[in-house]
């Protein structure tokens, strides 16, 4: 039963920001248009890395016989090498846009990862954990290193081909900033670490679980910043997320299928992107991350397209109550299974 939703805001409670729940606006806001987005296997740049001269790092399980493999990304946003200290020019700080970006490819060149399988899933949670620690010891000015995958034009995505990526910053990006200060705050204040408090309030409330298994809990946060999004924390909260035990990727890799799957059924598999936030690589705050910040997995349908509200005040409008999407989102399995 779909029960009335009033405007409000609601404020993050880790990073303060404030979202807008407006059903004054028509869900008919949420854009559907999927593009023409197939391409086929001839001239795909990622089906034979070999022969399309692809600066290959490593293949998982091996270079001959590999599901995934990791490879140098041709155009990267920051340039291979290390950085330099931060400079300033005139008023400004700059720093160098130095690190490593990576293209991690699923073998398959026809599937989307709404065909992926749980072990498909697995199997990318392992090479992102081996890749993100092999990044960590190489690249000493490293402060931040991003694993996200874009489903999709409307993700990001300009290749077909299934990948994902992986990016080291040298400087610590402003949405992990926010959330690393915000929870290092409540830490200071309570004494305790405001993810585990979170997660016992939306357990306690039960209204807005999409997914659990034994390690891991997913969820539409209360304060969704998007329609349909869904987080996954682990059960057992750490700052860190490569070092989580190699017995937990196959529990991960699970419920990232559910979930994945279940944006599929409900929202007729749109173009989405799924990014993990971890804990920075240099610890400024004199404290140990564990202490107050936990790790996750966010699934970011792209349903809408951002406008001058959220250009001009960073103020999101959400036009779907979580408690709907989630109930929606569980509701997909009894469809379908
Ligand atoms: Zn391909």
């Amino acid at each position: 039963m779909i029960k009335k939703f009033l405007s409000e805001f609601r404020q993050n409670l880790v990073s303060g920001e404030w979202v807008l729940f407006s059903a004054g606006r028509a869900k008919g806001h949420i854009a559907k248009e999927k593009e023409a987005f197939y391409k086929p296997k001839e001239g795909c740049p990622f089906d034979d890395p070999v022969a399309s001269r692809q600066e290959i790092v490593w293949g998982f399980p091996d270079n001959e016989k590999w599901n995934m493999m990791v490879i140098q990304n041709k155009y990267p946003a920051v340039m291979p090498g290390k950085a330099d200290e931060e400079a300033t020019e005139g008023l400004f700080k700059i720093h160098a846009a130095a690190g490593n970006h990576d293209i991690i490819i699923f073998r398959e060149h026809d599937i989307t990862p709404y065909d992926f399988s749980k072990e498909q899933f697995a199997d990318a949670i392992k090479v992102y954990k081996r890749r993100y620690k092999e990044i960590y010891e190489k690249d000493g000015y490293a402060e931040y290193i991003l694993i996200f995958h874009n489903y999709g034009p409307g993700a990001g995505a300009s290749i077909y081909h299934p990948h994902s990526q992986i990016i080291s910053f040298p400087v610590l990006p402003p949405d992990v900033y926010g959330s690393i200060y915000g929870s290092f705050d409540y830490y200071k204040k309570h004494g305790k670490k405001i993810y585990d408090i979170i997660l016992e309030w939306e357990i306690k409330q039960a209204k807005r679980i999409v997914y659990e298994n034994e390690y891991f809990i997913a969820f539409c946060p209360f304060v969704s910043k998007y329609p349909y999004e869904v987080r996954i924390f682990p059960k057992q909260s750490h700052a860190h997320f490569e070092v989580l035990p190699d017995e937990q990727d196959k529990f991960l890799g699970e419920a990232i299928q559910d979930v994945v799957g279940k944006i599929g059924r409900v929202l007729d598999k749109p173009f989405f992107n799924y990014f993990i936030h971890t804990a920075p690589l240099k610890d400024d705050l004199g404290e140990h991350f564990h202490d107050f910040y936990c790790w996750h997995l966010e699934i970011v349908p792209r349903l809408s397209i951002e406008g001058g509200v959220e250009l001009g005040t960073d103020i999101h409008i959400n036009v779907v109550d979580p408690d709907d999407a989630a109930e929606e989102l569980r509701g997909a399995c009894l469809l379908a299974c």
